[in-house]
């Protein structure tokens, strides 16, 4: 091997800051390289196109419900955020900050990080609002994309949209039976079948012990598990419970379960979320397998898949349906009592829970759900030359305000191309300004259904509409 002098590598290193700097200073297309084919979406990313808007529109609609519902108030964070906030929330033995996220240097030179969650951008916004002067506990609610660098295929994507909710501030149960029922109630009223897999991964007390036991249990089967467990099994052994491997599922099985080892505080804790929603008749399955990816939670957690069933229906044991389920958990979530404090904060118990809208919305065009009807145009207001256009503009206006849903194709100029149009948008009168009906005085109402046509005084016509539409 030739031997490298110390001075080459100087060298080498100087380049190398000289291309970092140049990147950040020279204007982008100088710097990289210009393709000359037609840009494409990237992979993983992907265009919702008008026809889709409807699931939009309903899923935007029945969150909004929900929220007000039960006293959450929106607010809406930026989608680039210092690296290190989603480091020290998220943890860093996890898959989304090993694998996942878009880092890069901005031109200051700060590292910074598209978000690929909401719950450590809610905790810091908390921290740098003040919102602990408020009464708590403070809820919010976020709607807006993330980004993960994940492998794409169906349900999963490289930016989704997830709606969240977040109770801060209290320890009490009931706000995580609230969130709870707030994500079952979302998903029963859009009419789509989930199954609530529950479970408590106590505080950092309880688990430190129940770390240990799971770790001597692991040691003994460490021949059993896959190369990613056997990493694991130094850095995240919780994240041992939902490896999705098919031979360390079968590991998993005889594993100590945490519940058995919660604290006092943390059992009773669990119970009384249980109670909570035994009384509302929330149906869920204890799943002691189940831990989350994400390192800030503590005591509840909890994840929707779809339904029905229990575990074992939803997959559970078989690698195939596993990893099935494990794309499609539809939202998740849970306690984190100590992330507002590891960000600098006051220790701050919180909860709550995100859905994956993207995912949702596979799941409802699966199941044929009813949508419901996309505001349709009553009537439809067309024209015949240069000066009954700007005429029938103004009176578009003029409908508009007096709230009738209206349409037009002001950019086209025959009666026939118009009404061809009206047709299809299937309104239920057209009117029709031309030069003739302009001198007089007039306008035409023609009924879309029978094809009659009468002449109306233009003075009128508002109230006619009126009367026909009984408005
Ligand atoms: P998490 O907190 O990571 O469990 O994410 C909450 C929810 O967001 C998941 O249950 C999914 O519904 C959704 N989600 C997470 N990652 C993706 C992804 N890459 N593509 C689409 N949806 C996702």
């Amino acid at each position: 091997m030739p031997k490298i002098k110390k001075k080459n590598i100087s060298k080498k290193y100087k380049k190398i800051k000289v291309a970092i700097k140049k990147i950040k200073i020279e204007p982008a297309a100088k710097v990289f390289k210009v393709s000359k084919t037609t840009p494409q979406v990237l992979r993983g990313f992907k265009d919702i196109l008008p026809g889709e808007q409807k699931y939009w529109d309903l899923l935007r609609t029945k969150a909004e419900q929900i929220v007000q519902d039960f006293g959450y108030e929106r607010i809406d964070f930026p989608l680039l955020e210092e690296t290190s906030l989603f480091i020290r929330a998220v943890g860093k033995e996890t898959d989304i900050i090993e694998k996942e996220m878009f880092s890069f240097e901005d031109r200051s030179g700060d590292q910074v990080s598209l978000r690929p969650e909401g719950t450590a951008q809610v905790a810091r916004a908390y921290i740098n609002h003040g919102m602990l002067n408020l009464p708590q506990p403070v809820k919010l609610y976020y709607l807006g994309p993330m980004f993960r660098y994940d492998r794409p295929q169906s349900g999963r994507y490289r930016q989704f949209n997830q709606f969240g909710f977040e109770a801060l501030g209290e320890m009490h149960p009931v706000l995580d039976a609230q969130i709870i029922i707030m994500t079952y109630n979302f998903f029963k009223e859009l009419g789509l079948k989930i199954s609530l897999q529950i479970n408590s991964i106590g505080c950092l007390n309880c688990r430190k012990e129940y770390k240990v036991q799971l770790l001597n249990y692991y040691k003994t089967q460490k021949a059993d598990l896959c190369e990613d467990c056997k990493i694991r099994l130094g850095k995240n052994p919780l994240r041992l419970l939902d490896c999705k491997e098919e031979k360390c599922q079968a590991v998993s099985e005889d594993a100590p379960q945490i519940v058995d080892w919660l604290c006092e505080d943390c059992k009773n804790h669990f119970v009384r979320v249980l109670e909570f929603l035994d009384d509302l008749e929330i149906p869920y399955n204890l799943n002691s397998r189940l831990v989350r990816g994400l390192d800030y939670y503590t005591k509840t957690v909890f994840e929707v898949w779809p339904g029905p069933g229990t575990p074992r229906e939803a997959g559970q044991g078989e690698t195939e349906g596993e990893e099935k389920k494990a794309q499609i958990a539809l939202g998740g979530g849970g306690r984190y009592d100590n992330l507002i404090e590891l960000l600098g904060g006051r220790p701050t118990p919180a909860v709550g829970a995100s859905l994956g809208l993207e995912r949702i919305i596979l799941k409802i065009k699966e199941a044929n759900l009813e949508m419901p009807l996309i505001q349709k145009a009553d009537i439809f207001v067309a024209q015949l030359g240069e000066t009954p256009k700007r005429k029938a503009m103004a009176l578009y206006e003029t409908l508009r305000q007096e709230g009738f849903k209206i349409a037009e194709a002001f950019s086209k100029d025959g009666l026939k191309n118009q009404l061809e149009i009206a047709n299809k948008l299937d309104v239920k009168y057209t009117l029709i300004l031309g030069q003739k009906e302009l001198s007089e005085g007039t306008i035409l109402l023609r009924d879309m259904e029978g094809g009659v046509q009468e002449t109306i005084n233009y003075n009128k016509i508002i109230k006619e509409l009126k009367k026909r539409l009984e408005k």
